[in-house]
């Protein structure tokens, strides 16, 4: 064994103390938010919606893995009127960050300590049905105000929302609630994205949107006094009839369209990326197996970079051996099983690659885009799932 050179041995500690205590968050694996992404993409969903349309901008499940203060804050800056979030906790957290604007929980609170809390908070609740609406009228009754409440209605869905039918009896029984003041009416749609695939013919959204429009006019003047909003991003980009006082957005505030090669020229920005550090890099011979399983054997004398990301930080194990990341702007295969907190790429083909450079495993490199779409195609999953998925231990820095 040849002895260690001089050069190999000397060590410069560069750290500060600083650095010792708080390491960099990107020393290892790391989603990056670019605000400014997600506010450009705020002002041209506005842009498009036009004068008369508010925009809600969701923000839940942690901004779809991005941060929900940090979209928020952004897409208000971009235009947005109001928040959308799923549960009680999440509109906290807005509010402890000093958001002062509507925010609407989309999910169903049903004990009245969450009730109350929303209420403290200032939260809009959803209701669906007189039992809610009834505990809502009792907080505000004892504090002597009125709760502000969105009515949902199911037009098939088939998940939150009165039925249909039910919704004018429903509307005059809350009437007689005086402590609640019905602000908002609005239903969901189920198959937006796949109608939007189809050169936005509607198909059964046309069967939502007849069903609300029907529920609106038998409620006559007084449907008038309401915000009412259908469009998820799929109906908001598909029909202006979709649209009503008000659009729900993620998907698309983040940077993405619904379904593949839409054809628009709306100009979004993807707001997010995955990256990892390169922690090894090996010469191996041909016919050697990779990672767990050896699921993979080199096919030739290959050069390998271990790079430190796994599926505990959000990349699927389905995807293994089917995704390339970005270098330079330079695509390099994953090559094996992903595992817990590392994965291998081959880089034969490039091999300049040195311990300590970063990929690209999702987002803009350059010229080169790798959309959460593309993993969908590998993996069944859908760009909302592979958002939300980065938690965990991946640490978010925002750019
Ligand atoms: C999540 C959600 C949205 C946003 O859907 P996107 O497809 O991401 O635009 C809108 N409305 C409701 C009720 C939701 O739960």
């Amino acid at each position: 064994m040849s002895k260690i050179k001089r050069s190999e041995r000397s060590f410069t500690f560069v750290g500060t103390t600083e650095n010792v205590m708080n390491p960099d968050p990107r020393s290892r694996a790391w989603v990056e938010v670019d605000p400014k992404a997600i506010e450009n993409n705020a002002r041209v969903l506005k842009n498009f919606i036009g004068e008369n349309c508010l925009l809600m901008a969701v923000v839940k499940a942690d901004g779809y893995g991005h941060g929900a203060e940090t979209v928020a804050k952004a897409a208000l800056i971009g235009g947005a009127d109001s928040l959308g979030v799923a549960t009680l906790e999440e509109g906290i957290q807005l509010r402890n960050s000093g958001l002062k604007c509507q925010i609407l929980i989309l999910g169903n609170l049903i004990n009245a300590e969450e009730l109350y809390s929303a209420f403290f908070w200032d939260l809009i609740p959803t209701i669906s049905g007189i039992r809610e609406a009834i505990i809502c009228n009792n907080i505000a009754e004892n504090k002597n105000k009125k709760y502000i409440i969105h009515l949902k209605v199911d037009t098939g869905m088939t998940r939150l929302g009165c039925n249909c039918n039910e919704v004018k009896e429903l509307i005059s029984r809350i009437d007689f609630l005086k402590n609640i003041s019905l602000k908002g009416i609005y239903s969901h749609l189920a198959i937006a994205d796949e109608d939007l695939e189809n050169n936005a013919q509607l198909g059964f959204t046309q069967i939502q949107l007849t069903r609300f429009e029907k529920v609106l006019k038998d409620l006559g003047a007084r449907n008038k006094l309401l915000c009412r909003h259908l469009a998820n991003s799929a109906g908001t980009l598909s029909d202006s009839r979709l649209h009503f006082d008000m659009v729900r957005v993620g998907l698309s505030l983040y940077g993405y369209f619904p379904v593949n090669d839409f054809d628009s020229d709306l100009k979004f920005h993807p707001a997010l990326k995955v990256k990892a550090r390169v922690t090894l890099v090996r010469e191996v011979a041909k016919g050697t197996g990779v990672g767990y399983g050896h699921f993979f054997k080199t096919q030739r004398k290959s050069k390998l970079a271990v790079v430190a990301i796994g599926y505990a930080d959000g990349v699927s194990r389905n995807l293994s051996g089917k995704i390339s990341a970005s270098i330079d702007g330079v695509l390099v295969p994953q090559v094996g099983a992903i595992a817990m907190d590392q994965m291998v790429f081959d880089i034969t083909d490039k091999p300049d690659i040195r311990t300590g450079q970063v990929l690209t495993l999702l987002g803009t490199d350059g010229e080169v885009c790798i959309s959460p779409q593309n993993w969908c195609e590998f993996s069944g999953s859908i760009p909302w799932e592979v958002l939300c998925s980065f938690r965990n231990r991946l640490p978010r820095v925002v750019t």
